[in-house]
């Protein structure tokens, strides 16, 4: 990444997870120009800087995404409806209308002469019939096809970075696409139905914790396996791919797979805590097994994410146990009844 560039970057999905741990890393590398745009009311954003011009628009809508490429140079569209199983299992439509932002924003970029183009992909793209078995098959690149989506979200994710694809190649704008598998870390959404496994483990183990009723219903089986990656690893990857010469969609993840019991085993080693196991089959659970298949990265980049899932998870949970206790402290066990109600 170059530093002290004086360009105007533009992050879409600023308020969000991942959108807002970026911009934290842009302004510490040197970025003095950064556009935050996201159409959550600007109090709700998981992260807001001052010295960043912050937007509050829905980019579902081809003349926001205008106001918001005017004048950039890059453009990191992170902004996207979605959340974890449990969101997008039950709001496919509403996950592929995602595809109004991701095309209005190819649109703007191409309409202002953007320079270079980030798009964020999913591991949900890959094909299910690849991920039946749990031993955590490894998915490269070439697995996403013939296409067989994950329903609703994955579809649309695909659809739309092959929409990068084909403005690169018939439009010549600058795109990069790199699929995330599983992201957590300090500022991820942990409560009210969006959170993704780590997160919702961590909240259930505090929650056992605080409360001292030592107990944990797991969504599925338990033995669905996954790999995480921690947010720094994900920025990091961000920026090196959109400064690469990688032409087509890259896996982003790390490729340290485990099973949902193993990822409670780890937090519970953290909380210094056992708890009494349920599991709850008839919750959405995703496919069984999925991991990412890193031969590419690590060819094209020399580098792969590789912070542990132990590492990772403690500052995670250490991240929401702070925040768990704030809020119980402010609204009086309100979090505790709404999440047991889940
Ligand atoms: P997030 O939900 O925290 O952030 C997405 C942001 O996009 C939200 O703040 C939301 O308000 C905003 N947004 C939604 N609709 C919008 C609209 N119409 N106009 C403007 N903003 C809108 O999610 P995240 O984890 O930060 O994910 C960022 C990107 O990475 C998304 O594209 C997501 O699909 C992708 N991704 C994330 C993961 C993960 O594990 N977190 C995995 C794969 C892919």
């Amino acid at each position: 990444m170059t530093m002290g560039n004086y360009n105007l970057v533009v992050v879409t999905g600023a308020g969000g997870f991942i959108g807002g741990n970026l911009i934290s890393t842009l302004r510490t590398q040197g970025y003095k120009q950064i556009r935050a745009v996201d159409v959550k009311p600007l109090e709700e954003w998981c992260q807001r800087f001052d010295d960043v011009e912050n937007l509050s628009l829905d980019l579902n809508l081809g003349e926001n995404c205008e106001i918001a490429s005017k004048d950039a140079y890059e453009v990191y569209n992170l902004a996207a409806n979605m959340g974890g199983m449990g969101f997008i299992e039950r709001n496919k439509a509403l996950c592929m209308l995602s595809v109004l932002i991701n095309t209005h924003m190819l649109q703007a970029a191409l309409k202002y002469g953007v320079k270079r183009f980030f798009y964020s992909s999913s591991a949900c793209v890959y094909n299910a019939d690849k991920q039946k078995a749990f031993e955590a098959p490894s998915l490269k690149e070439a697995d996403a096809y013939p296409a067989l989506a994950e329903d609703g979200y994955g579809w649309e994710k695909l659809f739309s970075e092959r929409m990068c694809r084909h403005f690169h190649e018939d439009f010549g704008l600058y795109t990069r696409v790199a699929r995330f598998h599983n992201v957590y870390g300090p500022w991820g959404t942990w409560y009210g139905g969006r959170e993704k496994a780590p997160a919702a483990i961590c909240r259930k183990v505090i929650e056992a914790k605080v409360s001292g009723k030592h107990e944990i219903d797991i969504w599925g089986p338990g033995n669905q396996t996954r790999s995480f990656m921690f947010i720094e690893d994900c920025i990091k990857g961000i920026n090196l791919i959109m400064n690469s010469e990688v032409p087509e969609p890259i896996n982003l993840g790390s490729s340290e797979a485990v099973t949902i019991n193993q990822l409670v085993d780890i937090v519970e080693e953290i909380a210094g805590i056992k708890l009494m196991r349920t599991y709850d089959l008839s919750a959405p659970k995703g496919v069984n097994g999925r991991n990412s298949d890193n031969t590419l990265i690590k060819e094209y980049l020399n580098w792969e994410p590789n912070t542990t899932l132990r590492i990772g998870l403690e500052k995670t949970y250490r991240w929401i146990y702070d925040q768990y206790v704030g809020r119980e402290r402010a609204e009086g066990g309100v979090i505790r009844e709404s999440a047991a109600a889940r």
